[in-house]
């Protein structure tokens, strides 16, 4: 039986304890910090309400029961209704001690067990008590989560000496019977043992025993050793889950068991009708019915979901040969070198190619890394020029050797090539070295060529990159117009820039070089710089940037360049009224964008642009042929690369990764440098959202401003009705490592509440996030 996990609750939620409630448009269910949610039944990112209980108490381990309109729950001895389409509450109601399991209704009655073996009963309307009753033991045994249970006119109560006694409404006792088992015979009952009812027949579990009793004398009906951790409703009509050959009138039940199997039971006969296979790396914990469904929760976050189908018998693939396959990932960048790592990790055997000596990819060899390395380097050159005499600093004579500082680059590049090296030996990942062509695309038999030798294997990484574009009729000679890899290896300062690109590239290489005493002229087609990010923040960067002396044309496109002997004319035109010009320029950087690597890849499906198609496992339409980072488009970063392939690893290794594409941060490491992550303003008004904005400029920021960086804002965009984080901006000068603070609080989807009530140390610059989420938390 397929399982399919839905990224219905993320990884912020219940740790699995809690059933979450089902209603007709919303799921129910708290985190493990003690707040109760309730999203959209169809799109989980849409919260309908969040309920904070002015005490904070933990309720992530509450029970959660619903009656019509209302849900109820009990936290430590607080009885809560609430209203289960606003999450309003109705009444609380102080009981005499805890409880530690469900309410239940009887004929608008509230019935609860409390932990000091009293039943209650309430009325629903405003919690007044109708009548209780005692079992005569008084022992405590607050660890056990236990409910009763109702079946049509009766209460069922499970008391902890193992006595099961039948009520009616009225509180009148009908029947007991005492198991020969204790219902709560160790201290680790882990989820709940509370019986279940149908028609006549109701099951109970001790942590060893599952019975059978009839409802109307409590006659044992049938019983067997069992060792269930947690059960479900009972379920009663066909189920696509089950045989038909076993679907027997009355009903089945399923159950965790401690060995971290699901299995049905058929409740006439008790005998077991179906099981799901182990489930590796994983604690399941509650099983319910709903739709259909099999849903069971679990200590990763993430519920599994057995839809159930008429091809079944056949349970969860978990195989564990997988071990032994062989997996080649081809390209050694972030995509493939971390695929490799963690697959070597997860115990495949690995090897990776690449057509490079050094290992690393696009980012470490002419990328991320060597960018920012001139980056920094400029930065500090620039500052001793012109900012640290304002500290009391006196830098007589400053110097440029751009040799050294290119030498300082390239080394740092070679460590990092080798730390690749280290690790791979490390983790005995073979590495190859030369031109990787996939020469067999049969299923299981796959094969790749590497310089003249044939490599066989089960599974192929392509993780091959992206390479520089060109504009029609330019031709990148890395000499006089230079690609971004040209860029990074200047032996001379250029007198004249032109940039043609205003993308992240583009403004990183303007700011080194205008740094570096450039004249920079940045040619954009769009009306705007770094179109992708919010506006606020892309017209925030534009001013700073033209304060730095870098010069823009916006709306204006490139129609050609002309070389003459020592100079370059390129020929520019307004994309608004058509009106042309020339500018003249020694070297001309084109950073209009980059295309996939996917050439030689005949079998594979690819769109018309040449990435490389994948579906959800990112397997492409070759089975067994896997492809991540830059060839498959979106974000080209190399973090959103990296996650790529650690999930490759882990759907290979036969588990369930998730990659969170909402929140993957970006970063435009200029000065001040520019981050976003999650959605823009321009996003939320498109979508329709109402939403709060929350803001804290650097220059309220004590850090920021002792350190002569107090230029810019943080910017947090929260949900009006939830409080949610949905996007958080940064324009300042440490917006590249700050953003990684939203990127935790989103993960765990995070309220600004929650950060402005996590304590920050002073003074920081990450106090200027918890602020701007302040801001947008009061703000009405
Ligand atoms: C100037 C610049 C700055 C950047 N700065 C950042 C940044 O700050 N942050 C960020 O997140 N991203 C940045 N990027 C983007 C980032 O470098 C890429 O998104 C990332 O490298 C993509 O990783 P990948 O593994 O998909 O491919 P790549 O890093 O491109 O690696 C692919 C590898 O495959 C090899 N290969 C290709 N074909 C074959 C073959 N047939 N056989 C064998 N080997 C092959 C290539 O040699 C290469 O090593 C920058 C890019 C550039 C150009």
């Amino acid at each position: 039986m397929a399982s399919e996990r839905i990224s219905l609750v993320d990884k912020k939620l219940s740790q699995g304890y809690v059933a979450p409630i089902l209603t007709e448009n919303s799921v129910i269910l708290p985190d493990k910090h003690g707040t109760l949610y309730s999203f959209d039944i169809d799109n989980p990112r849409v919260i309908n309400w969040k309920l904070y209980l002015s005490s904070r108490k933990k309720i992530g381990n509450m029970s959660l029961s619903s009656y019509k309109e209302n849900v109820f729950f009990i936290v430590d001895n607080i009885l809560h209704t609430i209203d289960a389409k606003t999450g309003e509450i109705q009444w609380e109601k102080e009981l005499r001690a805890p409880v530690r399991g469900k309410t239940v209704v009887i004929n608008n009655k509230l019935v609860v067990l409390t932990i000091d073996n009293y039943l209650h009963a309430f009325s629903i309307k405003d919690g007044s008590s109708i009548w209780n009753y005692q079992n005569g033991i008084n022992e405590v045994r607050g660890l056990y989560s236990i409910s009763p249970a109702i079946s049509n006119d009766k209460i069922i109560a499970p008391f902890s000496n193992g006595e099961l006694i039948a009520f009616n409404e009225d509180g009148k006792k009908l029947w007991s019977q005492k198991l020969a088992t204790n219902l709560l015979d160790t201290q680790l009952t882990d989820v709940t043992t509370t019986p279940r009812v149908h028609d006549n027949i109701l099951i109970a579990t001790s942590n060893s025993y599952i019975y059978s009793i009839d409802v109307n004398s409590g006659n044992i009906l049938w019983s067997r050793p069992l060792q269930v951790k947690s059960i479900s409703n009972i379920e009663s009509y066909y189920s696509p889950l089950i045989p038909a050959e076993k679907q027997k009138e009355g009903g089945r039940i399923f159950m965790v068991t401690k060995d971290n199997k699901v299995i049905g039971i058929d409740i006439q006969s008790g005998k077991t009708v179906w099981t799901s296979d182990f489930i590796e790396n994983v604690q399941l914990f509650v099983p319910i019915m709903y739709a259909h469904t099999l849903w069971v929760t679990s200590n990763k976050g993430s519920i599994f979901a057995f839809p159930g189908s008429e091809s079944t018998g056949r349970v969860i693939k978990i195989p564990g040969n997988v071990f032994h396959a062989p997996v080649f990932t081809h390209g050694g960048g972030p995509g493939g070198y971390k695929c490799a790592i963690a697959a070597a990790k997860l115990g495949l055997k690995v090897a990776c190619i690449d057509k490079n000596s050094i290992f690393g990819g696009t980012c470490l060899r002419v990328g991320c890394i060597p960018s920012k390395a001139l980056l920094h380097s400029s930065y500090q050159y620039a500052s001793a020029k012109n900012n640290l005499s304002k500290l009391g600093i006196k830098v007589k004579d400053v110097s440029l050797d751009l040799r050294e500082m290119i030498g300082y680059k390239d080394a740092r590049v070679q460590e990092l090539g080798k730390g690749i090296e280290y690790l791979f030996n490390l983790y005995k990942i073979t590495k190859i070295n030369g031109l990787g062509k996939i020469t067999s695309f049969d299923q299981g038999n796959l094969e790749v060529s590497v310089e003249g030798k044939v490599l066989k294997t089960k599974n192929i990484v392509i993780a091959t990159g992206s390479d520089v574009i060109s504009l029609p009729g330019i031709n990148i000679d890395e000499k006089s117009i230079i690609s971004s890899t040209g860029a990074l290896s200047l032996t001379e300062v250029p007198k004249k820039l032109v940039v043609i690109g205003a993308g992240a590239i583009g403004l990183e290489m303007s700011s080194v070089w205008r740094r570096l005493g450039s004249e920079v002229t940045v040619v954009e087609f769009f009306d705007r710089i770094a179109a992708a990010i919010d506006g606020e923040l892309s017209k925030s960067l534009l001013s700073s940037l033209q304060k730095q002396g870098i010069k823009f044309l916006l709306s204006t496109k490139v129609e050609g360049i002309k070389q003459s002997s020592n100079s370059l004319s390129v020929k520019v035109c307004s994309v608004k009224d058509n009106q042309t010009n020339t500018i003249e320029a020694d070297k001309v950087l084109v950073a209009a964008g980059r295309k996939p690597c996917s050439e030689g890849l005949e079998k594979i499906e690819k769109d018309s642009r040449g990435f490389i198609k994948v579906n959800n496992s990112y397997e492409t339409n070759v089975k067994g042929i896997f492809a991540i980072g830059d060839v498959i488009g979106g974000a080209m970063l190399a973090h959103k690369a990296e996650e790529e392939g650690v999930a490759v690893a882990e759907i290979l290794a036969r588990q369930l990764p998730h990659v969170d594409y909402e929140i993957i941060p970006s970063v435009i490491y200029t000065h001040p440098a520019v981050s976003s992550i999650g959605k823009t303003e321009e996003e939320l008004k498109s979508a329709g959202r109402k939403y709060k904005v929350g803001k804290c400029q650097f220059a309220a920021n004590g850090r920021a401003k002792v350190t002569d960086d107090a230029e810019g804002f943080v910017k947090v965009l929260t949900c009006s009705k939830a409080d949610t984080i949905l996007g958080v901006h940064i324009i300042g000068a440490y917006a590249d490592t700050l953003i990684n603070e939203a990127a935790v609080a989103m993960a765990y989807g995070a309220a600004a509440e929650d950060i402005y009530r996590i304590c920050h140390s002073h003074p920081d610059i990450n106090e200027a996030f918890r602020d701007a989420c302040i801001d947008a938390f009061f703000k009405k």
